[in-house]
């Protein structure tokens, strides 16, 4: 049951934030509810979600007036420019900013709309061929550039790490995004802030948590495996 499972992970991640001396309050679950459907969010909605994490523009535009209205939603997917204008002013967060253009982007829409955009750089720390994602080397660079932006504001960074069987094996990586976060932070660069650490899945949340995971994004450890057959 989708109330057990979040139960479940949320005292995983309790105990993974014990292990790390960590408090449990620094870290969010973020419900990941693409492609399932709408009376599945609500149970997890009634076991207390408020955090829900999309990957496509028009399916989160379509969930978004038929959830509550103290819902956060968290754009986690990769985000064309010409889509950005829809959703500006209806996410909490976008998880998946990595290059300058979709930036400005974004900046020139909450510009318009009159809105501060919380947005997270999104790195490719594995330096896999099929991530989008900046490099480890470019995203301070890309920190600063994207800071003077008006409309923005940078809270942190994201990973999507590789998929492993054992998540022992990405270790490396959350600690690698740790560690760039407190490299950015040391740079001191006006209107950008590394609080947020969005990383960790299903098969290694609770090794994110040990590392410093701020948010964890988990779907298929709530609702079951994901049938994308049935969407487009
Ligand atoms: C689908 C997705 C998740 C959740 O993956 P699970 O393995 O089902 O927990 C997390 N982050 C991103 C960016 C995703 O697209």
């Amino acid at each position: 049951m989708i109330k057990d499972n979040i139960l479940n992970i949320n005292q995983k991640i309790a105990e993974a934030c014990k292990r790390a001396g960590r408090d449990t309050s620094e870290v969010s679950l973020i419900t990941v509810s693409k492609t399932k459907p709408l009376e599945q969010l609500k149970e997890a909605y009634a076991a207390g979600s408020r955090d829900f994490g999309e990957n496509k523009v028009q399916e989160m535009l379509d969930k978004i007036p038929q959830m509550p209205s103290d819902v956060r939603w968290h754009m986690i997917g990769h985000l064309q420019r010409n889509k950005v204008k829809y959703i500006v002013d209806k996410v909490y967060m976008i998880h998946s900013v990595d290059s300058l253009r979709l930036a400005e982007e974004i900046s020139k829409e909450a510009v318009k709309k009159q809105v501060t955009v919380k947005i997270l750089l999104e790195v490719n720390v594995a330096g896999e061929d099929s991530k989008f994602g900046t490099t480890c080397k470019e995203v301070c660079a890309l920190a600063a550039m994207i800071a003077v932006l008006p409309g923005i504001s940078i809270q942190g960074l994201m990973t999507i790490a590789p998929y492993v069987e054992n998540p022992e094996e990405n270790r490396k990586y959350f600690r690698k995004l740790k560690q760039l976060s407190v490299d950015i932070m040391s740079k001191n660069i006006d209107n950008v802030c590394m609080n947020v650490l969005s990383m960790g899945m299903t098969g290694d949340y609770v090794v994110a948590v040990e590392e410093g995971a701020t948010y964890v994004r988990v779907g298929t450890a709530i609702f079951g495996e994901r049938d994308y057959g049935q969407t487009t």
